[in-house]
């Protein structure tokens, strides 16, 4: 075993082998794997080796193509057989529900490249031949579908790595993990010591106790799963000789069952409800290439349904059933990329669908590696998207929830109850009390909207039993005066003698002057947007930023690996110790003039002013700023003064009609603005042109700003895309995001969000367009639940096109 190496990678499954593969293929060959045992010792070896290309996320799901594409290569180069059966595959529905979310799965389709068409149930049981059409209500047909073998594909791409110049060292185990003073890493096994530049915990089963060597808790539990094979069936061997084709894979989500062919018989698998986690707080070293004992009665009910969807499972034997372990994050995706704090220490972890993503999540960490970049938007899979909040037992309790909702449907304005809730703000019995439907976001409870006594959400991928009275909170907002908590933006504080020039090369805008805000962009190397703040100077206190909320360990990641190492500039996350609060509408300003001692006019306290005034008797920060768009102001306070801002800013509201508002309504107020969101229209794929944000960045200041020189470009070249609002000839629903964008006969575009505004009652949608056709005022359709509807470009906002509300 060699002594030094630039990257250690640990884990010899089939993630770790990808990782390994892509840094040789990517020119990094002084990379060697660390095995505890043989190749595939971990979940890998048993898996039921599915492959598809579906995922909730797209850019997901571009990945899963991209990994499925790559098994013919890995084969060639490897001259290792991955055992690839492309059948294609039917995914079925029985509900009418399930149907509308499959048709919005081949929308999203068109513009990922995947080629996916719904079928009638006969036309699915004529591909399909052991389904009973009677059972289901339509299908989509997806070419990409296929099954592979497990171990084959894990020694393809070690035997490709190899082939390349990576090494592997089998049945070696890694003991410890020690950081050296100078940085590189000390990776102590059981035959000695390597020491790396760079190491990836591909651990599988054992990431957690890798994670452990470091002081890391990963958030990732290990599942009991459990798949059946039957006895040969005749109807198999009739189909198999009558088409010389195998029975093509089906995925039943009402059934919660998979099903594919297994030599002369069938495999079904199933995430039942009853589900069991395996080793929930640390995974034994002596496991290995074993199986857990099946337990029939867990998964019956899913195999009843089975039993009759796909009748001829009815008159065969079950041969054997298979249980197995295997490893999931909270939210079901994987979890990648560098972990904030280690430079140096990678994770490819929680990957669940390893034959289906193990692929993309070795291109992406090695991309990310050696060029400093994903190379594609991986935010579902960045491990950045969790925080210390989700604990071990949070993990557990919402891994059990994704478990047993695997095929479930999650409607758009559904809510997901376990592990919640976790962290809350002083407010949260208050805003209980009138009503707040709550929502999380980076495990924080946020306030959706206010339903009167009687009244919740009623799923749908349609408008629903929210819809009127989000009116109202809107009407309140526009017509008065309205409140929120916005305690969920991240909150930053910046100070050191150093702090203006970091944020001068950290930020694209310019600074600006004590006691104002701006809006801030922020770049990366390659002129894409990798943050959107609002940052304040609060002249000798310092800087203020804030900013999205659910990328705060992924905005503190980047802001840390760009600190000078002189500690001249310090960056503080403020979470949980400041939260807020935000008044909006025309009379926003009365309530604070009765309730502050400050003069808050026009003309004392223009927009975009930042100052400190007490609130009734709280302390508060005040920013004049609203992402409603209307005259509004942000307030931070510590979290013990919160109830007593809210009381004083809900008393002296009264007699202005205040009212309470909460996410829904803002969604619908900022879409009247053309206003984009982090994660949504701001995503880093898109440059600050394409995505209309380049009146921010300041191309001329003399600070040589992260990002400058291709933003530059990216301007003088004019970018690919734009991003646009539009106006929806739609009636009964409105759109979520990921739907395609048609022109001219084809899918041009995609949408990145929208809904309904209604102040201006209108369907709104934002989404993006190649530049040559962003001018075009017509002749837009969008897809929303399998029809075009007629989209109309709005290129002036909706509400107060001339700022006067916002600034007057
Ligand atoms: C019953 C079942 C059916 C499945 N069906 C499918 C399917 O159809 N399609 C699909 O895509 N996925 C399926 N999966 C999931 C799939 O198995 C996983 O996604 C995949 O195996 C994850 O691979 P991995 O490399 O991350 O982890 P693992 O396979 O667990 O590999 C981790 C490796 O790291 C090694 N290791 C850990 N710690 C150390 C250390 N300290 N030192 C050295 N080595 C170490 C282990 O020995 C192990 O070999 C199934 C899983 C099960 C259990």
């Amino acid at each position: 075993m060699k002594s030094h190496a630039k990257v250690v990678v640990i884990g010899g499954g089939v993630v770790g082998c990808s990782v390994l593969f892509h840094l040789a293929r990517h020119g990094w060959t002084d990379v060697v794997l660390l095995e505890r045992d043989e190749l595939t010792s971990g979940s890998t070896w048993h898996a039921a080796g599915g492959m598809h290309t579906i995922n909730g996320d797209p850019n997901v799901a571009k990945l899963q193509k991209y990994t499925i594409n790559l098994y013919k290569e890995i084969e060639e180069l490897s001259g290792q057989a991955t055992g690839v059966h492309l059948t294609g595959g039917v995914l079925l529905a029985a509900t009418e529900a399930r149907l509308d979310w499959l048709r919005g799965v081949v929308a999203k389709g068109r513009y990922l490249g995947i080629d996916l068409e719904v079928i009638s149930p006969k036309e699915a049981a004529e591909l399909m031949p052991l389904l009973d059409p009677k059972q289901f209500v339509g299908a989509v047909r997806n070419r990409d579908d296929g099954h592979l073998d497990p171990s084959g594909v894990t020694h393809a791409y070690a035997k490709a790595a190899r082939k390349l110049g990576a090494e592997v060292e089998r049945f070696t185990k890694v003991e410890d993990i020690v950081r050296r003073p100078d940085g590189m890493w000390r990776v102590i096994t059981n035959k000695g010591e390597v020491v790396a530049e760079h190491v990836v915990n591909a651990g599988g089963l054992w990431a957690r106790e890798v994670g452990r060597m470091v002081g890391l808790e990963l958030p990732v539990l290990a599942m009991e799963h459990m798949y059946l094979i039957t006895e040969d069936m005749p109807e198999v061997a009739d189909w198999n000789q009558k088409t010389g084709t195998e029975i093509m894979h089906a995925v039943d989500f009402d059934g919660e069952l998979y099903l594919r062919q297994e030599r002369g018989g069938m495999l079904m698998g199933t995430y039942e409800k009853a589900n069991k986690p395996w080793s929930e707080f640390s995974t034994p070293w002596n496991f290995g290439h074993e199986l857990l004992a099946p337990d029939i009665d867990r998964i019956a009910p899913s195999l009843e349904v089975g039993f009759r969807h796909f009748p001829a499972f009815q008159n065969t034997g079950i041969k054997q059933i298979i249980n197995g372990p295997f490893t999931f994050a909270p939210d079901g995706n994987p979890l990648v990329g560098p972990v904030r704090g280690l430079p140096g220490f990678w994770v490819a972890c929680g990957v669940m669908a390893g034959f289906s993503q193990g692929g993309g999540v070795g291109l992406a960490l090695s991309n990310w590696m050696i060029e400093g970049d994903p190379g594609a938007d991986i935010w579902a899979m960045d491990v950045a998207r969790y925080g210390d909040w989700a604990g071990m037992a949070y993990t557990n309790a919402k891994v059990r929830e994704n478990y047993s909702r695997r095929f479930s449907i999650r409607f758009p304005n559904e809510e997901l109850p376990a592990g919640r809730p976790l962290k809350t703000t002083p407010v949260y019995d208050l805003l209980s009390a009138k009503g707040a439907q709550w929502g999380v976001a980076y495990g924080l409870e946020v306030p959706l909207w206010y339903a009167p006594e009687g009244v919740k959400d009623e799923f749908s991928w349609r408008r629903s039993s929210d819809f009127s009275h989000v009116g109202k909170e809107v009407a309140a907002v526009r017509d008065g005066v309205g409140l929120s908590e916005i305690s969920s933006f991240a909150k930053y504080k910046v100070t050191g003698e150093g702090a203006a020039r970091w944020l001068d090369r950290m930020l694209a805008c310019k600074l600006p002057k004590p006691g104002r805000m701006t809006l801030a962009p922020m770049l990366k190397e390659d002129g894409k947007l990798i943050g959107d703040f609002t940052l304040a100077n609060l002249g000798s206190e310092g800087w203020f930023l804030a900013g999205s909320g659910i990328a705060e360990q992924y905005h503190m990641r980047w802001f840390e690996k760009h600190l000078p190492d002189d500690g001249s500039v310090r960056i503080e996350a403020l979470g949980a110790s400041l939260t807020g609060l935000s008044i909006a509408g025309p009379k926003a300003r009365d309530v604070l003039a009765k309730v502050s001692r400050a003069d808050v006019s026009n003309a004392a306290f223009p927009f975009m002013a930042i100052g400190r005034m007490d609130i009734g008797m709280a302390p508060c920060l005040v920013g004049r700023v609203s992402y409603t768009g209307d005259l509004g102001y942000e307030i931070w306070v510590a979290p013990e003064y919160q109830r007593a801002a809210f009381n004083a800013l809900m008393a002296a509201g009264a007699e202005f009609g205040i009212g309470l508002f909460g996410s829904r309504a803002l969604n619908a107020l900022r879409l009247e603005k053309n206003y984009g969101s982090w994660g949504r229209e701001y995503r880093p794929i898109y440059g600050p042109l394409e995505a209309g944000l380049d009146r921010f960045v300041a191309y001329g200041k003399e600070a040589d700003f992260i990002g400058k020189a291709a933003a530059l470009a990216e301007r003088k070249q004019g970018g690919k895309l734009r991003l646009r609002a539009f106006i929806l000839d739609a009636t009964d629903a409105d759109v979520i995001g990921d739907e395609p964008i048609w022109f001219g006969g084809a899918v041009r575009g995609w949408v990145t969000s929208g809904g309904y505004s209604h102040n201006s009652k209108k369907s709104v949608a934002m989404g993006y367009v190649p530049k040559e056709i962003a001018e075009e005022s017509d002749g837009f359709e969008i897809e929303l639940l399998g029809k075009r509807h007629a989209a109309r470009l709005q290129a002036a906002p909706l509400f107060d096109a001339n700022f006067e509300r916002m600034r007057g």
